[in-house]
């Protein structure tokens, strides 16, 4: 039996592996979602009937519970409050982590505890208690039920500091003696205070960026409690999460331009992001033109490239957008829509947004791709992205988002915007394009305005 055990878990690992290659693409993501979750029935199957360490009532029980709250939860998600969900889902899986870890503390007899798996034991407390707290706080602060702006207060660093000593020294006598129970215990509760304590400073608009993060590290707490229960899986599948984790933490500050560190003690976004009008603050004109106008120039286009951003999702106007695609494609136009690696609130915001709306595969173009085309373009139409087509980032050195990669939409032949004013995005930064002479400004809700240009095509076409 224990052969097959381990000839399951082997399988199980190839199929981690695999199914996050497969994700890497949204031709072959949902396949490696789908041989990922399989992996995991496996790897669940195979752990029960390795180990008769508990009632299994409990782990039907507790399957039943988990599979009903999942699904609730998945359905009830809206696509905006994604982020909030996989918070809570991170802070779940590095509890889960931690409270097997001390489990483990206690059914082990003291003699067969060695220096390996104490020092684990710790690790795995520690990483998953700081999993749960900041991403409840995460949680928190992306659902609005705590303030979004950082919070600092006197003296931090000095209490950061104080709190990390006191880690190190309830580490020690984990890693020295057979690990007192009270160092445990004190080792839960200072890493729930550090949990709140790294997370409350930073800016609501930079959770997503934390919540990769603390999807690492809720990795990294499943594989010390690997270590803990010598399982090879968890092991493996912990190393997994948490690299992937880090390397998805790292791609998003690379696509803002920022380092972690900038992330994680800059309080980014703090700023005021309800808009302004003009860095000086002085009154500047825009042109403001109506659907009927837009409809016209859209009508007469041969090339658009369509160029979603977070106001798209906060509209729900996927499905709208890519009927006037078909509509506009029908016309002998082309479309394509561009994709910013961090347009949204989260990684591949838009690809799943527009995969909704069924928008095919081969019409999403990733920024380096589609960058060189826009001097060719007719039209570039933005619906709801501002931040990722701000001229700023790449001509103004004094701008805070300066150095990050832009969809180069001001080198189409018309830019037309589409939001609801002149507000700014997440960096609470005014945007140059407004103002330019070839931008036309269509103001409103996208959705709205994308169904009266969508009726005013099909009139025209009737
Ligand atoms: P932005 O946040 O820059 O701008 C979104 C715009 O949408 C706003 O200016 C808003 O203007 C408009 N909007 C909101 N609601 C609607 C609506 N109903 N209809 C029409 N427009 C609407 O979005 P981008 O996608 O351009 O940029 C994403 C930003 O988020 C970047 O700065 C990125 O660094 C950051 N970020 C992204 C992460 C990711 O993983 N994707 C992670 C962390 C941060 P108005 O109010 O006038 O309508």
């Amino acid at each position: 039996m224990d052969v097959y055990v381990q000839l399951a878990y082997l399988a199980s690992v190839a199929c981690f592996v695999v199914g996050i290659k497969k994700l890497g693409s949204p031709k072959t993501a949902r396949f490696g979602n789908l041989l990922a979750s399989l992996a995991m029935l496996v790897a669940m199957i195979a752990a029960l009937l390795h180990h008769d360490v508990v009632d299994k009532n409990w782990i039907y029980g507790g399957i039943a519970v988990g599979a009903v709250i999942g699904i609730i939860a998945a359905v009830r998600v809206q696509m905006t409050g994604m982020p909030e969900l996989v918070a809570l889902l991170n802070g779940s899986g590095g509890f889960a982590s931690a409270l097997v870890a001390m489990s483990e503390f206690h059914q082990t007899p003291i003699a067969d505890q060695d220096h390996v798996m104490l020092v684990s034991m710790g690790i795995s407390i520690l990483i998953g208690g700081v999993t749960l707290t900041g991403s409840v706080v995460a949680y928190g602060k992306l659902a609005g039920k705590i303030s979004s702006a950082p919070i600092t207060y006197p003296f931090q660093n000095f209490a950061n500091a104080a709190l990390f000593m006191a880690i190190l020294a309830v580490f020690y006598p984990i890693c020295t003696t057979e690990g007192p129970t009270w160092a445990m215990y004190a080792m839960f509760v200072l890493s729930f205070v550090l949990g709140v304590l790294l997370v409350i400073p930073i800016g609501g608009a930079d959770m997503p960026v934390v919540i990769s993060l603390l999807n690492s590290y809720s990795g990294l707490a499943a594989c010390a409690t690997g270590f803990v229960l010598g399982n090879q899986l968890l092991i493996t599948a912990g190393s997994l999460v948490g690299a992937a984790g880090m390397i998805l933490t790292a791609l998003m500050c690379k696509a803002m331009n920022r380092s972690l560190g900038n992330v994680i003690f800059g309080a980014f976004g703090a700023a005021d992001s309800t808009g302004t009008s003009g860095a000086s603050g002085e009154k500047r004109s825009v042109r403001n033109y109506g659907i009927e106008d837009a409809t016209m120039i859209l009508d007469n286009a041969s090339t658009v490239v369509i160029v979603p951003g977070y106001g798209l999702a906060v509209a729900r106007a996927q499905h709208v957008a890519y009927e006037l695609c078909q509509i506009l494609e029908k016309n002998g136009t082309t479309v394509r829509f561009a994709i910013h690696p961090v347009a949204g609130r989260m990684p591949g915001h838009m690809n799943v947004l527009l995969a909704e709306a069924d928008v095919p595969y081969e019409q999403l173009i990733d920024m380096e791709e589609i960058n060189p085309d826009f001097e060719t373009t007719d039209v570039a139409l933005i619906l709801g992205a501002n931040d990722v087509i701000n001229p700023a980032a790449r001509d103004d050195k004094t701008s805070p988002i300066y150095g990050m990669p832009i969809l180069e939409v001001d080198k189409a032949e018309t830019v037309m915007i589409c939001k609801r004013s002149l507000g700014a995005g997440f960096a609470g930064i005014d945007n140059e394009l407004f103002y330019m002479d070839k931008t036309m400004m269509i103001f409103g809700d996208a959705k709205k305005s994308l169904t009266d240009i969508v009726a005013g095509l099909r009139e025209g076409d009737a």
